[in-house]
């Protein structure tokens, strides 16, 4: 058995609801166990999670919020408390890591990396940009000013999906708290536990108890409770698309609270014959349906290629994922591990076969089992057809589907063929192209490479906006924290 293996064995569970700086007893009666995806072992009891939760917890972070133990801080204090959090994050990786890896099955590798790099490099960014939310002002005579100011919004609601737990868990405590929030945050029912334990890490660090409440519970409960609550003011959800429509509703129907949705996507790698480095190009495409099994947002699972490269860059993609079979997410060498969840499994599985039987050219047609395990090896998917639901519908799994073309108006074409808009990457060497390109793509954020060297390391600094049915609303740097923050203008008159 590694070190891992019994450390595993070792972890005490506790996914009961964490409100007031402690955790309490779910109102709900019903109960499911949660699952390792790599072998289906069972890990843990939890709640269903109950509507009676989600009020209990509104309550205290509205009380939180109005006796201004958080928003009436100094900028620089919440600034201070977060960075402090991240370090603490850094420092307890390896709890955190392992619980992300058995709940989601991540490997232990990547889980710690989310741990140490990623997670604390978003509470880092968000707590650089706490005192930075300037007003602007406008003086209108001798005796008239005018000036507006970001203010917290209040109780911020938020759910999230299992990809990235922590990750995604800090994406919403950041810029909410920075930003002088509180928060009630519902994580996903697959991997509810590195969310529970930072929200108790961020007690230690100096969040005042009740800024952070965590109530975990399946979607049906517990998320459309927080939608539909009518005193939630800010709902940011980070999940599929269908559900985020489904969210739109409920908050529609109850307070009209604003939204920031991010949602699916379907993002395409577009490469022209003057990438003059097709192994980076496929180095790059590899990776993006490697990394977390594929189960990434931004996951590029689409290969538009000029029919000049098509078949050198296919056939180096093929060679760089075949033999990638999903590995021991517990195993330090495993950096391929399963899909988080038997569910997840079966409906990348009946997608692959449906584009199988659309006509798409099965390159590599990865194993993808049926039972014992959420096991799904990498699968590329050649002459891709627009109107096959492969070229459309988000897998969130390891199947790349290859589109060709002949000319950049019909490479423009395919790429803007989606329902989605969440990101882009263009290889050329020809800047014009690049710029124009740029400019058409009906993404959010669009990424421009000449091969050659790695691009630098994405950051948390500069937000961009989801567009189409991938969402709407900034997360990220400055605007990040205007986007949960209610811009007021006050007009002073007289002398
Ligand atoms: P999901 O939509 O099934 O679930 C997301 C969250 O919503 C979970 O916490 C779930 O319990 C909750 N939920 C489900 N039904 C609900 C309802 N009726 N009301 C309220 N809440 C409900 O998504 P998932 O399967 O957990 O995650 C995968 C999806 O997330 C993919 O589509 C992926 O693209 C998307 N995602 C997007 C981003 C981004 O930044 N754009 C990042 C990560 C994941």
């Amino acid at each position: 058995m590694s070190d891992w293996h019994s450390r595993a064995a070792a972890v005490k569970w506790d996914i009961r609801p964490f409100i007031g700086g402690a955790h309490i007893s779910s109102a709900a009666e019903g109960r499911f166990a949660t699952v390792h995806p790599f072998d289906e072992s069972p890990l843990a009891d939890a709640a269903v999670g109950a509507g009676d939760d989600v009020d209990r917890a509104v309550a205290v972070a509205r009380a939180r919020f109005e006796d201004g133990c958080w928003s009436g801080l100094p900028s620089a204090k919440r600034a201070a408390i977060l960075i402090e959090l991240a370090d603490r994050v850094a420092a307890r990786r390896e709890e955190l890591a392992l619980l992300d890896c058995l709940e989601m099955g991540k490997p232990i590798s990547a889980a710690l990396w989310d741990a140490q790099c990623f997670a604390p490099a978003v509470l880092r960014s968000a707590a650089g940009f706490a005192d930075k939310l300037f007003g602007e002002s406008v003086p209108l005579s001798d005796d008239g000013l005018w000036i507006n100011s970001y203010e917290p919004r209040g109780v911020v609601g938020a759910i999230t999906p299992w990809n990235f737990p922590l990750v995604n868990a800090a994406y919403k405590i950041a810029p909410a708290l920075a930003a002088g929030n509180t928060i009630v945050l519902k994580p996903s029912e697959i991997a509810p536990s590195s969310t529970l334990l930072l929200a108790r890490i961020a007690l230690e660090a100096g969040v005042p108890e009740g800024v952070i409440n965590v109530v975990p519970g399946i979607g049906a409960t517990v998320g459309a409770a927080l939608a539909a609550h009518p005193d939630i003011d800010l709902l940011s959800f980070t999940g599929s698309t269908g559900t985020g429509r489904r969210i739109m509703a409920l908050a529609g129907g109850s307070n009209g609270k604003p939204l920031l949705l991010e949602l699916g996507g379907k993002s395409p790698h577009l490469v022209f014959p003057d990438a003059d480095n097709l192994d980076v190009v496929a180095d790059a495409v590899a990776q993006g349906i490697l990394w977390n099994a594929g189960q990434v947002c931004s996951a590029h699972t689409r290969l538009i290629v000029h029919e000049d490269a098509a078949d050198n860059l296919v056939a180096k993609i093929v060679g760089r994922v075949e033999g990638h079979a999903p590995g021991d997410p517990l195993h330090p060498a495993t950096t391929f591990g399963p899909l988080a969840s038997g569910k997840q499994r079966d409906r990348v599985k009946a997608l692959l076969d449906r584009a199988l039987a659309d006509g798409a050219e099965g390159r590599l047609v990865g194993a993808i089992r049926s039972e014992g395990g959420a096991h799904a090896a990498p699968s590329v998917l050649d002459r891709v057809s627009p109107g096959m639901e492969i070229a459309r519908e988000e897998v969130f799994g390891p199947v790349l589907a290859v589109q060709r073309f002949s000319t950049d108006d019909e490479a423009l074409i395919l790429a803007n063929q989606s329902a989605y808009g969440l990101a882009a990457t263009i290889w050329t060497r020809d800047m014009g192209r690049a710029k124009r390109l740029a400019r058409r793509i009906r993404a959010g954020s669009v990424t421009v490479r000449t091969s050659g060297a790695e691009g630098p390391p994405s950051g948390s600094q500069l937000s961009h906006e989801p567009q189409r049915g991938s969402g709407f609303g900034a997360e990220l740097g400055v605007k990040g924290l205007q986007s949960y923050s209610t811009l007021k203008s006050v007009h002073f008159t007289g002398s």
